[in-house]
């Protein structure tokens, strides 16, 4: 192996991403000199206060919301996702409706909120996702039921970034009188958002996802929709989430969307144009697959799995090359277990072991995406030659899946 040519390709976009300049600069006064805290009624106070509701002006703003007064900040998109669906599930409950509607493949800030509500005597229907990664409208108005409280839907998926007919979803589930919830921290910032286009109810987002500051996010709550606190304490975000707001990331995340959203279309198509060369790329190598609709995906992502080889080993030895890319999720690695976004595929369990994330910014060049083109497929070769499961599948021992 030649690790020699060592430099650092970041292509791991989807666990976190660099904030921009713009981003920081905004949120630099509010570290030191407008350090008050919004609550407090004197002038230094007020000041933060008004910062707080211009970030909030501008989040409303970009997603199309009615009124400022339906963003909800949140320390980021975990907590989002809790308090949209214990807040839902809880309302539902009071009138007797304790079946929510959801996928097999959503982040785990949905999933393990949803495996608790079970827990506690609600109903989940996990709906399966087509071998593309996208879950057809049909399905959801399907699985509604009289008792049906919630749908809980992604925007875009983490790990192979395909995006889901969210208007089409929305517009059932409003005609049914179902809350609907998108967790959409993927495409917030990526892809147009329009919560009143989309009939979205609630929909989480995180800052650090599109540039922002790490630890802020923001739930959107339909006027109408009742929300429950979640944290409680002071009588911060309308007495629903207690707490002094972390109003650096607040402005840093109003900012950074606000970046996002200005050339979003220019920016993504350039970045799609990384994407498709990587994916032209890797998906030469023999015995590979694309994970994930080819063109209903975000314009940053590649997932790609490889038999016969383990993600885990593939990922250190791109480390080594400088390469900064994940197998999965970045809440998943450090587990043995494969990916259960590409087991909703329906893929193998051996072959899911072998998968790739590689997820763009615009920072990323021509040059990265060549480097990485150069690069996997050495390494993949390497890693085959020296496996007992690929040694196996090239005597003819045991079938190929891919
Ligand atoms: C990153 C991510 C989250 C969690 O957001 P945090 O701000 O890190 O808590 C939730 N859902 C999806 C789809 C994500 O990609």
């Amino acid at each position: 192996m030649n690790t020699a040519c060592k430099k650092t390709v970041y292509v791991d976009n989807a666990a976190t991403t660099a904030m921009s300049d713009a981003a920081v600069k905004a949120m630099l006064p509010y570290l030191q000199g407008v350090y008050g805290n919004p609550s407090s009624l004197h002038a230094v106070g007020q000041a933060a206060k008004e910062a707080l509701e211009d970030a909030r002006s501008r989040i409303a703003a970009r997603l199309n919301a009615a009124n400022p007064n339906e963003i909800y900040f949140t320390s980021g998109g975990s907590e989002a996702d809790n308090q949209a669906i214990r807040s839902a599930a809880a309302n539902g409950a009071r009138f007797g409706k304790k079946h929510i509607v959801s996928t097999a493949f959503e982040h785990h800030a949905v999933l393990h909120t949803l495996k608790k509500l079970e827990r506690e005597g609600y109903e989940v229907t996990y709906l399966d996702v087509h071998e593309n990664g996208i879950v057809m409208p049909e399905q959801v108005a399907a699985a509604i039921r009289p008792d049906t409280a919630l749908a809980t839907i992604m925007f875009a998926n983490n790990e192979i970034g395909t995006i889901q007919p969210i208007a089409e979803i929305g517009a059932i589930c409003r005609e049914k009188k179902v809350i609907f919830h998108t967790d959409a921290v993927q495409a917030v910032g990526h892809v147009p958002v329009d919560v009143r286009a989309m009939n979205i109810d609630m929909l989480s987002l995180s800052a650090h996802k599109f540039h922002g500051a790490k630890g802020a996010g923001a739930l959107y709550v339909r006027k109408g929709v009742p929300l429950s606190a979640f944290i409680e304490g002071g009588a911060q975000e309308r007495g629903r989430r207690a707490g002094t707001e972390n109003l650096a990331a607040i402005v840093s995340m109003a900012a950074a969307l606000d970046e996002a959203c200005d050339g979003m279309e220019a920016r993504a198509k350039k970045i799609a144009v990384l994407r498709d060369k990587i994916i032209d790329g890797l998906t030469k190598i023999p015995h590979s697959k694309l994970n994930g609709d080819r063109t209903k995906r975000l314009p940053g992502n590649v997932n790609i799995c490889f038999e016969g080889i383990e993600g885990e080993s593939l990922l250190l030895l791109l480390d080594d090359k400088g390469i900064c890319a994940s197998s999965g999720s970045a809440c998943t690695s450090g587990s043995l277990d494969p990916s259960h976004v590409l087991l909703s595929l329906g893929l193998p369990h051996e072959v899911a072991h072998g998968s790739l994330r590689i997820t763009l910014s615009e920072d990323n060049t021509k040059a990265d995406a060549d480097y990485i083109v150069k690069c996997v497929p050495e390494v993949v070769e390497y890693l085959r030659n020296m496996s007992p499961v690929w040694e196996a599948l090239e005597k003819g021992e045991k079938p190929h899946l891919l």
